[in-house]
């Protein structure tokens, strides 16, 4: 099957990208790196008259630290999340899921921002952004605002992103020298999307958890805050102990919807062994 007809605009501006959008009386649709937008044109999943080709708006990139957050345009690459320095050294955790999203060509085009709006709840990238506390930076013809990640995914595929409204930027607070993190994903094969995925990021600082943030992914119709499980593991060490309470608390956190191929039960066991996989881990290297 070959997608519908279309006309193309690639704006230079945010302004000007507003202006196609409207011109085109709500049958646009913005495209980044067109890893998702362009299989669902191919099968006429969706079949917009314009494509608003974000490319080439110049705020829409870059990688910088402000002050106690780091800002990343939202055209970076996933293969930027996976390579570069500062994203590294202040947002490790999304390096650490970057390896496990789809494949090195995926991986080349597609846009953390595509990523996000987007909001797969099966997506490695959404999930992170609530396990780091991230903002998102949204702006459309009516103003700019920052949404924190706890309200931005709202429903199945839902945002807070209204119609004709940009993604411009993700903003992190800057990983400190206490936090330890870690992610995980189980799959049937490498780069397939993921049964249940996992970020972890502990505050540790005399190894008593002083604060716990989890997120796990593929268990919902948007990531989900495992918050039962981290109040399980505040105030305590990261032992055996607080690792099992953490796991069985996560029955009040997930409510995994029935799938022929993968029952609730398993994925919430799945979740389990995962999150005792992440502290372990966690608990070892510190
Ligand atoms: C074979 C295959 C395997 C994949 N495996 C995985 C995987 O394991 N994990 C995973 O997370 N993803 C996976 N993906 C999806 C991939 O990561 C996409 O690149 C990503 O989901 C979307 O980013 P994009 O820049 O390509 O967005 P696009 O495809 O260009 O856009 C996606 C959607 O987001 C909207 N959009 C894009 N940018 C913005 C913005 N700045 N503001 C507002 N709306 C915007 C578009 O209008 C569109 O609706 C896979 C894709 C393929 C084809």
């Amino acid at each position: 099957m070959k997608a519908r007809a279309f006309s193309y605009v690639r704006p230079a501006t945010l302004a000007e990208a507003f202006d196609a959008f409207a011109a085109a009386g709500g049958e646009a649709s913005y495209i980044a790196g067109g890893q998702s937008l362009v299989p669902a044109l191919a099968l006429r999943l969706q079949a917009p008259e314009c494509l608003v080709d974000i490319a080439d708006i110049a705020e829409l990139r870059g990688i910088s630290q402000e002050g106690e957050w780091l800002r990343l345009g939202a055209l970076t690459r996933h293969v930027e999340a996976h390579d570069d320095p500062l994203i590294a050294a202040c947002a490790p955790l999304l390096a650490l899921a970057a390896p496990h999203v789809a494949h090195p060509a995926i991986r080349n085009r597609g846009t953390l921002g595509g990523s996000v709006a987007l909001a797969d709840p099966a997506s490695e990238f959404p999930a992170m952004m609530l396990a780091m506390d991230a903002e998102m930076e949204i702006a459309g013809p009516a103003g700019r605002r920052r949404v924190p990640a706890t309200e931005f995914f709202q429903d199945l595929y839902q945002t807070a992103i209204e119609p004709g409204e940009l993604l411009v930027a993700l903003h992190i607070p800057l990983a400190r020298p206490e936090h330890r993190c870690d992610f995980d994903e189980l799959a049937r094969r490498r780069g397939d999307y993921a049964i249940v995925g996992c970020g972890v990021m502990l505050a540790l600082p005399q190894e008593v958890v002083s604060e716990a943030r989890i997120a796990f992914l593929s268990v919902g119709p948007t990531p989900v805050r495992a918050r039962a499980a981290e109040a399980a593991l505040t105030g305590n060490r990261l032992d055996g102990d607080a690792t099992r309470r953490a796991q069985a608390a996560l029955s009040e956190d997930l409510d995994p919807a029935e799938d022929e191929q993968v029952p609730a039960a398993m994925r919430l066991h799945l979740a389990r062994v995962l999150l005792g996989r992440l502290l372990g881990r966690i608990a070892g290297a510190a």
